[in-house]
């Protein structure tokens, strides 16, 4: 049965409706069509799930913040990997980005004064994390939903984006599917922007929700253009033991401690000034060497955070929801007992190469992809390089796709509606109609499994060349076993495991990605440590990774770091 087909055209569509991919449609203004194509209802994007803050040197609760203590502090974080022009440019744009959320109707904690408050977060110098209790993020998304309601913003909801349609370096539309109806669109635009999140669903233990699967990131893969730093994996410190869901680091910022078998403080070992505060890598570190040399809680594979001494009233006050996920999720009452907790897979530093415009770039040139921009996790601009601070993610999320919404929306005007090819959606279409009448005997969840399973172990927290290559090997067994895939449900409305497939295929074609380029870079750097290369070698690999796509795999090209003002130094907590 041939699938029925639409063709929909817009001046400027969107692909996410993440803070990123909302406050890109808010930035294009009056006067142009724009639409957002989300596989969620727009609030169930996973910024709705961040919960710490997000940085700007407002200086309320230090004045001797500034904008060059959050480059300097954003710029050692990256372990010098992040793009120092860029960097600047977020930090300066912070503490307007935050009136305007402010404005339009988000509602900050406050200090006693009214002015909005601002707690301590990992590897930041100063306490400038503005924050909504722990539900910033979705404080801010359901703000910025309500701004594209008003604005009318035709948001296709439940369509699932499968491929990105461009031709000599210019990009024409998408190819989406109607989850509901079971359709398949082509929709045409002079201008496209993706901002469709991360890629932390390739790992047994994360914080990350379903959805995010990469699916940006591997059709901007699939279109030929490079993917920049794919290696650099973020894990958070402390993801609840055994579910990786997130206790926000907001925790530590209010003053909780993590402790081992022994009762100890341990992060006066390695990170003797800033503590617990240290910045997610070496956090991380920390807490899975002491794991590893047998002082986790009774020897078992996890530690404690613990938040009692903060008292009843202040966790009510300004971390209700990490009360909540404690109690649910691991029957923990965090007044009364420690919450136990393990490193868990949360960011993804790499992603779409793009200029601080959010202009899709091809080569180590920078050469833009006419009409085609990025914004948000799914981008790599780069301005959290090996190791992004937290809080500063929501920033970038609002800061470039202020940016980028307002680059595409410029572009579009400019332009006419390009010609789409004649097999436009013949990649999405073949795609879908294999997923679907494959006759196979393996299944969709036991290989999710064991990647995930397998990713977790060889290409987690520490990693060694002789992992990473078994797990080159372990994930090119998966996608064999992917090729002989069936799934259940054979109809074309709301077939979950036909979304559920399309999905695992991306998370089998990213790793790749990841652990080539881990395999590739033989020194530490950021979240990228290597046991048996244990040192930055800045000589060799001061660099960005850009990965392309052939038929024998990922080829990998670099490109160099921008350093405008900080050049390397060793890094020290
Ligand atoms: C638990 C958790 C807590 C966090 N806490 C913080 C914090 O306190 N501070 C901070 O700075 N950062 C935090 N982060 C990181 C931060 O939340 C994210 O990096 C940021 O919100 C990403 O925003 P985004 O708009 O790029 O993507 P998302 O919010 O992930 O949105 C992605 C959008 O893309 C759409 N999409 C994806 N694929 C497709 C497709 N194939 N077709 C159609 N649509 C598609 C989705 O429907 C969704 O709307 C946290 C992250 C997690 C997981």
């Amino acid at each position: 049965m041939a699938m029925e087909e639409e063709v929909f055209s817009h001046d400027l569509l969107i692909v996410g409706a993440g803070l990123a991919g909302m406050r890109a449609a808010i930035a294009a203004g009056e006067g142009l069509d724009v639409a957002i194509v989300s596989k969620l209802h727009p609030v169930r994007s996973h910024s709705g799930a961040a919960q710490g803050g997000i940085a700007a040197s407002l200086g309320n609760s230090d004045e001797e913040d500034s904008w060059e203590t959050h480059m300097f502090d954003t710029v050692k974080g990256s372990d010098y990997l992040g793009d120092q022009d860029a960097i600047e440019m977020m930090v300066k744009d912070a503490p307007g980005v935050i009136y305007e959320l402010e404005h339009m109707g988000c509602v900050f904690t406050r200090m006693d004064d009214g002015r909005v408050a601002q707690r301590r977060f990992g590897g930041h110098s100063k306490p400038r994390a503005c924050f909504a209790a722990d539900w910033t993020g979705h404080t801010i998304l359901q703000v910025l939903y309500e701004q594209i309601m008003k604005r009318r913003v035709r948001v296709y909801e439940e369509w699932y984006m499968v491929s990105l349609i461009v031709r000599d370096n210019v990009c024409r539309g998408i190819v989406a599917y109607d989850i509901d109806q079971g359709k398949l669109c082509v929709i045409r635009a002079k201008a496209v922007l993706f901002a469709t999140g991360g890629y932390g669903r390739a790992f047994k233990i994360t914080s990350n929700a379903h959805a995010n699967s990469g699916d940006g990131i591997i059709a901007t893969y699939r279109a030929g253009i490079p993917l920049e730093d794919m290696e650099f994996v973020q894990f958070h410190p402390t993801g609840l033991w055994r579910q990786g869901i997130l206790v926000s680091e907001g925790a530590r910022g209010e003053g909780a401690y993590i402790l081992n078998n022994d009762g100890e403080r341990f992060m006066t070992n390695y990170a003797p000034e800033m503590m617990e505060l240290a910045p997610r890598d070496l956090t991380s570190r920390a807490i899975q060497t002491e794991i590893n040399e047998g002082r986790g809680i009774g020897g078992q594979d996890y530690v404690y955070i613990d938040l009692r001494h903060l008292g009843k009233e202040r966790i009510l006050e300004r971390l209700p929801q990490i009360h909540d996920l404690a109690y649910d999720f691991t029957g923990v009452d965090c007044f009364e007992e420690p919450i136990p907790i393990q490193p868990t897979a949360h960011y993804s530093m790499g992603g779409i190469p793009c200029t601080m415009e959010g202009q899709v770039t091809c080569d180590p040139g920078n050469t833009p992809i006419k009409g085609f921009f990025a914004a948000g996790e799914c981008s790599c601009v780069s301005v959290h390089g090996a190791n992004r601070l937290g809080t500063n993610s929501l920033l970038e999320a609002v800061v470039f796709g202020r940016r980028a919404g307002t680059a595409a929306s410029e572009y579009a005007k400019g332009e006419v509606l390009p010609e789409l090819p004649d097999d436009a959606n013949q990649p999405a279409r073949e795609e879908i109609e294999w997923v679907l009448n494959n006759q196979g005997s393996e299944s969709v969840m036991a290989i999710k499994d064991d990647l995930q399973t397998s990713m977790m172990e060889n290409c987690g927290i520490f990693r060694t060349e002789e992992q990473l290559k078994s797990q080159l090997a372990t994930i090119s067994k998966l996608r064999e076993r992917f090729s002989k895939v069936k799934i259940d449900d054979k109809g074309r409305r709301f077939n979950t495991d036909l979304i559920g497939a399309l999905e695992l295929s991306r998370l089998l074609e990213f790793s790749d990605i990841i652990v080539t380029g881990a395999v590739a870079r033989q020194e530490c750097r950021g979240s990228h440590y290597r046991t048996d290369h244990p040192k930055r070698d800045d000589e060799n690999w001061l660099k960005h990774t850009l990965a392309y796509r052939t038929d024998d795999g990922p080829r990998l090209e670099y490109k160099p770091v921008t350093i405008t003002t900080y050049q390397p130094e060793e890094r020290k907590y």
